[in-house]
């Protein structure tokens, strides 16, 4: 170590602080990264690895990235997960005392990100912290460059699923956790497995109660934590100390913007867990993960960043309280019915820019000319904004009204202030308006009259020389100069200093030019550092107002969210749904809100729907594939959504009793990749529902158990049909899709179920889809229809129906045997069955009544390795059967 040059001792020094980041380390115009860093971001950044000397024999690994350009570096890194720690020179090299001092000024990571260039304008990027033990969790998230932070805690047993899709809804793009001390399930795992991979465990102190509410009480500058709401929910307070730990020491720098801790109750809002998500394509399509093709693509038409977030924000986040939902229906409603204000307020919203993240950006001191013009002409379309309003009458957009502070002072220091089109950057002058300074006007005036007695002197001295061509030009170098052609020379008067020579010109001075020359650039050198403290002194003083602005920005952003519904609804025909807390679902005419825009208009086809608490709970639906099945039962559930986030939905008329949750069970998954079949996924997914569906959840269930043979998964869809729709167990309103015919045997049987179909018509050999729900039963899947329609090949259809025909003469033989399975699990003692069951074994039992010996060895052919479990079932209840019958 002792033989280090001293610049690679500081590196290293300061690297010790911070090693899991990639430490950027300040030199001249670069950033460099040494040894294992410089190896990593060579790889990663695709740049040149080169070495440089530092005291030991080999030359350390070195390889780095211009400052000026160093964000797009960053922004790389940072994507790929990694953190970035910017070590800055933090002393005047000129004033140094050996080498210059560095530190690292701020660390970056992916929760953590302000530069506007590395955000989604329409999403949250959040930081999120968990802090969990064998009794709860708690969680709170914030966004540094929005300034919110909201808390929630879970204490229930079990608590972890809640916690889990708790995490999933909000996405954190980074988590710290507390480390774990007690024998639990991997939960570090299950949390990367719905969220985020990048998950830190964080300094267990942090997270302790007592250091916590110090932290909070510390940055808020409070007696107490009692205001915030969070006195009495522990776990909320240590992960909202933590994350506070976390962030000072990632930023760095003044976190004023953070100004509130809003805690809130999950119970307040509709559960959706990650499949369910997934499923109904909420935010993004199941298989491309594009935004084009999911709900919220369907239903944002908003103008601001701002409430575009907001709007996200609620697609994920149904609400349940039927006060809140009717709320915003009504503002929606007199919104869309007033088409012009609607109109004026699209147009003026289009000029409010992200005022969340303008202010933080002024508040965190990031903030530049530009910032300032465009907070300044967001704030003009206010007082229009809220003239606008006061016509409304509805209580939401009352509130909006109110809430929206005009901040005019903020406005009209920026008015006269800042130039209307400043420079990017601060440090060069060109920001501030004349009249707004006088010691700036006095200097400007002495810049402008010197030149312009340059410009004077020019005309004088081509008279006074008789040189035609003799010009005043500036360079850095020289700085003002006279210039006279070679064919001139003659002519230049003894006072004239040479200065340069050029090809074809001399280039002179004069103590004048001089003189006047030190008056424009010591003024020049004044005016520019005098802007830039007139401007930071502007910046602070509008930072004083961040809570008032960011108060505006939240109410202008809940606006922008409703004009957009509004706007939807109208543009594609949806009407005010009706919401209440019964459980009645009926939806006249209802269509599929993304798969409809898909379509020519007027191509899809709407259909009703009606579940309710119980002659109706459970609606069993078959139907050929591509009869449009799943699309029903999405559409059922994303309008129940819709409603609940107080949207109007594409029906005719609809009446929702408030769903608490939405299940879904569909298709195939995309877990395959974390090491699970595909009909582990199901059945997980299945065990999910049945432990948490409640009688005021929804369930949608797409053909159950097809992940596995024949048998076990009619069975076990079966016993789901049985368990759901009993409403001493769940009676959770269901919607079940399904090619086992025999399912709909179950009408009648059991209470609350009822078969539907989506009717086909049949012509010659092919089918036409009607795509209307009916009641009844399909009697054919079509299968073969279908595959025809999807282009397989004409020898293979051929074929396929051959073999099709063969089957169904032998139907009779599986006919008996399924219907051997179904008596079994339903109605055992019944002694009808009994003897039929006997029949069908008939020819085995007199076998085994003759001699045990071949009983034994009808035993011994059962290759217990390869029976599933219900033939296995079936197996030993035949051998009952014998046993019971040679007894008799
Ligand atoms: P499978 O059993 O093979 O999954 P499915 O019965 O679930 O099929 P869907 O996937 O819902 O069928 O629908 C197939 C296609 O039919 C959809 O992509 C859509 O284009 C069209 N479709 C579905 N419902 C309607 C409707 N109501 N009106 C018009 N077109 C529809």
């Amino acid at each position: 170590m002792s033989k280090l040059t001293p610049m690679m001792r500081q590196y290293l020094d300061l690297k010790e602080k911070y090693k899991d980041c990639i430490l950027f380390f300040r030199l001249g115009d670069f950033y460099e990264m040494f040894f294992d860093d410089a190896i990593l971001a060579s790889k990663e950044l695709e740049i040149t690895l080169t070495g440089k000397n530092c005291g030991l024999e080999e030359r350390a690994p070195m390889c780095g990235v211009p400052h000026h350009s160093a964000e797009n570096y960053i922004a790389r890194l940072i994507e790929r997960g990694y953190k970035v720690a910017i070590g800055e020179q933090v002393e005047d090299p000129a004033v140094a005392k050996g080498i210059v001092k560095r530190d690292v000024v701020r660390v970056i990571t992916p929760g953590t990100v302000m530069d506007s260039h590395m955000l989604d304008e329409k999403e949250n990027n959040y930081i999120m912290s968990i802090f969990i033990d064998e009794n709860g969790g708690g969680i709170s998230f914030a966004d540094v460059s929005t300034g919110e932070l909201k808390t929630t805690e879970f204490v229930k047993k079990p608590f972890l699923n809640h916690l889990l899709d708790e995490i999933a809804k909000i996405n954190p793009k980074e988590i710290i956790i507390n480390t774990l001390e007690y024998d639990g399930t991997n939960i570090k795992s299950e949390i990367a497995r719905v969220s985020t991979l990048y998950i830190d465990e964080f300094d267990n102190w942090a997270f302790e109660r007592e250091y916590a509410i110090k932290k909070i009480k510390s940055h808020f500058n409070v007696l107490a934590v009692e205001g915030f709401g969070i006195d009495e929910h522990e776990y909320s307070i240590s992960s909202v100390g933590a994350l506070f730990e976390y962030l000072e020491k990632t930023q760095k720098s003044s976190l004023f913007h953070i100004n509130n801790i809003s805690y809130y109750s999950s119970d307040a809002f509709m559960v959706l867990d990650k499949s369910t998500r997934r499923n109904l394509e909420l935010t993004e399509t199941m298989r491309d993960k594009k935004r084009r093709g999911s709900l919220l693509w369907a239903l944002d038409k908003t103008n601001t960043a701002m409430g575009g977030r907001t709007l996200k924000k609620w697609v994920e986040e149904p609400l349940k309280d039927v006060h809140e939902i009717q709320l915003r229906l009504d503002a929606v409603q007199e919104l869309k019915d007033h088409l012009l204000t609607r109109d004026d307020l699209k147009d003026l919203l289009k000029n409010v820019y992200d005022l969340e993240r303008l202010v933080v950006r002024i508040s965190y001191g990031n903030a530049n000319g530009r910032d300032l013009v465009a907070l300044k002409s967001s704030l003009k379309a206010l007082p229009q904004i809220k003239e606008l309003l006061d016509d409304f009458h509805g209580a939401k957009l009352k509130n909006i009204l109110k809430n929206i502070d005009l901040v005019e002072g903020v406005k009209d220091l920026i008015e006269q202030s800042i130039m209307d089109e400043p420079p990017v950057t601060i440090k060069e002058g060109g920001i501030i308006k004349k009249g707004y300074d006088s010691e700036l006007d006095e200097l400007r005036e002495i810049v402008s009259n010197s030149k312009e007695w340059i410009a004077n002197l020019e005309n004088n001295e081509k008279n006074a020389t008789g040189i035609k061509s003799l010009k005043i030009g500036f360079n850095k170098v020289f700085g003002y100069y006279l210039e006279v052609t070679k064919s001139n020379l003659n002519l230049v008067p003894e006072h004239y200093i040479r200065k340069q020579t050029l090809a074809n010109a001399e280039r002179y001075i004069t103590p004048e030019l001089k003189e006047a020359e030190a008056k424009i650039l010591g003024a020049e050198d004044k005016i520019i550092e005098l802007e830039y403290q007139i401007f930071i002194k502007v910046r602070e003083e509008i930072k004083k107002f961040t809570k008032e602005i960011q108060g505006t920005a939240t109410a202008i952003a809940s606006l922008d969210a409703l004009v957009s519904f509004a706007e939807v609804s109208d543009r594609y025909g949806y009407t005010k749904p009706q919401v209440n807390n019964e459980l009645l679902i009926e939806i006249e005419n209802g269509r599929h809100p993304v798969v409809e825009r898909t379509m020519n208009l007027d191509m899809f086809i709407g259909n009703d729907t009606y579940l309710d608490g119980t002659e109706n709970r459970f609606s069993i639906i078959t139907g050929p594939n591509m009869a449009g099945k799943s699309t029903y039962m999405r559409q059922v559930a994303l309008i129940v959504l819709m409603t609940q986030i107080g949207c109007f939905v594409p029906a005719d008329q609809a009446t929702i009793g408030i769903v608490d949750r939405i299940f879904t069970r569909v298709g195939a998954s995309d877990d395959l990749a974390q090491g699970q079949s595909t009909f582990m996924v199901e059945m997980s997914e299945l065990a999910n529902i049945l432990n948490n569906a409640t009688n005021k959840s929804l369930v949608i269930l797409d053909e159950i158990g097809r992940g596995t043979s024949t048998y076990d998964g009619l069975s076990i869809a079966w016993a789901v049909v049985e368990h759901i729709s009993e409403k001493d167990i769940l009676g959770a309103r269901t919607l079940f899709a399904t090619h086992y015919h025999e399912l709909t045997e179950l009408e009648g049987l059991l209470e609350g179920v009822k078969n539907y179909c989506i009717s086909v018509k049949e012509s010659n050999d092919d089918i036409i889809f009607l795509r209307k729900i009916i009641r009844g039963s399909a009697d054919q899947s079509y299968g073969i229809q279908v595959a025809k329609l999807a282009g397989v090949r004409e020898e293979v259809i051929l074929r396929a129906k051959k073999i099709l025909n063969q089957l169904e003469e032998n139907d009779l033989n599986h006919k008996s045997i399924e219907k051997n399975v179904q008596e079994v699990q339903v109605v055992q003692e019944e002694e009808s069955v009994k003897e039929e069951i006997a029949a069908v074994c008939e020819e085995q039992i007199s076998l085994f009544n003759n001699n045990d010996q071949k009983i034994i060895e009808q035993l011994r052919k059962i290759d217990i390795l390869d029976v599933t479990p219900m033939e296995a079932m079936n197996h030993l209840y035949k051998l009952v059967k014998i046993a019971q019958n040679r007894g008799a």
